[in-house]
């Protein structure tokens, strides 16, 4: 194992888009924006959508963070916020005409909960104003368990929320002090009880392996308590190490990450305890409770991955809102400024604050519908895939293939003429394998300080 580990463990992305961020380019703006809105429209009401509400205010920074957060807890920024989102909600269903049913919600952030109650009412006035949200709606909500407070989570419950995701990364001490994050077991646990009483289902942890400080035996401890607690679901992520790309991470003494066959051990371990506890893998670094609908969808192989993560209820499109937010629409990607002021001046003067994207091409859709599958469900079924874009899938992706046959050799992949499949062994090394139908990875341009794009390691 350690010497697959070290053959495999390169740099490359996580595959929540594809073609990957890099690879996008400014001469995608507002107008192009509005036009495949346009295209959007045009499916229908029956079509539903699935939309993103970036809150980007966080009280402090953790020092791992990856997100686009805005360090504020002023009510009056906050406010403003709110009134630029409602506005670029009123510009977006404008855009969208009768194509107004949602099939899913997620507040993101940030900490959508460092919003106060009559700001969360607000913003949620608008969205029933304009749109109208399925019954069976999938309605989830990120929150921070430290700086939630019941009466938020009543709120939102009352609302319609119904999925919950908190932040946990790791109970240790320790660890908790280096990443600048302190959340007791106690509290996230009794956020867990109040939310359950609610009626919240689908609760998810987030979790996260390769943090400064973090070993086998502190991190299996943190395992316990988290299956003590028994969410429906976890994501385990790999903390990915990017000071160039986030200066806020320069705090994290790079001498203190376990890295390499260190680094694996510790997802190794919480893997192995998840399952043996009836914990199913969901793609690369999810798990669900067997009975959870994810599980089920996987088993029957409609699982679907989109910016929110693993959902059973794919939309075609998603429209995202607020700062940085990435909407996917009929083909492409559009992502907002990221900076609030010129956020705020586009949308004021009743533009799009559309700031890059891309228009995927034949080839870019039946790689995505590739990767996609293989994230989700381990698997590749290439004559289904090869119907849904009209070609043979075997011979157009035969360069992909042959990328694959060393993986094979490996152990990790089975491929057939109908299906290629990830191994038992394979399934830790989905990034890898995804990597094989990325066409873009060997031409993506270099970014604005002329570098070339950074991808956190693999493993
Ligand atoms: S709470 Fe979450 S979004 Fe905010 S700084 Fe910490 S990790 Fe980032």
């Amino acid at each position: 194992m350690e010497e697959l580990l070290r053959k495999y463990d390169r740099p490359g992305p996580r595959y929540t888009s594809y073609p990957t961020v890099p690879a996008w380019t400014d001469s995608f703006g507002p107008d192009d924006y509005a036009e495949k809105l346009r295209e959007a429209a045009a499916l229908g009401r029956e079509a539903p959508l699935s939309l993103y509400v970036h809150i980007p205010f966080c009280r402090e920074m953790c020092t791992y963070c990856g997100c686009n957060v805005v360090v504020s807890t002023s009510r009056e920024k906050h406010e403003e916020y709110v009134e630029v989102l409602r506005r670029e909600l009123d510009l977006l269903a404008d855009h969208l005409g009768s194509r107004n049913r949602l099939s899913q919600i997620h507040y993101g952030g940030g900490t959508p909960t460092s919003l106060s109650e009559d700001l969360l009412v607000r913003l949620w006035e608008k969205i029933r104003e304009r749109f109208e949200i399925t019954p069976d709606a999938e309605v989830a909500v990120e929150i921070d368990p430290v700086v939630t407070r019941r009466e938020q989570l009543a709120l939102l419950r009352g609302m319609g929320f119904n999925r919950l995701s908190l932040g946990v990364q790791d109970f240790t001490p320790e660890v908790q002090r280096a990443v600048n994050r302190i959340q007791t077991v106690e509290e996230t646990e009794s956020m867990v009880e109040y939310a359950r009483h609610l009626g919240f289902r689908g609760i998810n942890f987030d979790l996260i392996y390769g943090l400064p400080h973090q070993r086998v035996e502190t991190f299996e401890k943190t395992i316990d308590e988290v299956l003590r607690i028994a969410p429906d679901r976890l994501a385990i992520f790999s903390y990915a190490h990017v000071p160039d790309a986030r200066p806020n991470q320069r705090r994290i003494d790079p001498a203190t990450l376990p890295l390499g066959p260190e680094k694996y051990a510790i997802f190794d371990m919480a893997r192995r305890k998840l399952l043996s506890a009836g914990y199913v893998a969901i793609g690369m670094d999810h798990f669900a409770r067997h009975d959870d609908e994810l599980a089920v969808a996987q088993r029957e192989r409609r699982l679907f991955r989109n910016f929110q993560g693993y959902t059973v209820r794919p939309a075609p499109d998603t429209v995202a809102v607020g700062a940085s937010s990435i909407s996917d629409v009929r083909g492409a990607y559009a992502q907002n400024a990221r900076p609030l002021p010129p956020y705020y001046e586009a949308i004021r003067s009743g533009r799009f604050a559309i700031v890059k994207g891309i228009r995927l091409t034949a080839d870019d859709l039946i790689r995505r519908d590739a990767i996609t599958e293989l994230m989700c469900n381990f698997v590749i079924d290439l004559k289904s895939l090869g119907q849904r874009h009209g070609v043979d899938a075997a011979d157009y992706l035969s360069d992909s293939l042959e990328k694959l046959r060393e993986m094979e050799r490996d152990g990790l992949v089975r491929i057939t003429r109908d299906l290629v499949e990830l191994t038992e062994l394979g399934k830790n090394f989905v990034r890898p394998a995804a990597m094989a139908f990325d066409a873009w990875l060997d031409r993506l341009p270099p970014t604005r300080k002329g570098k070339l794009p950074v991808f956190s390691r693999t493993i």
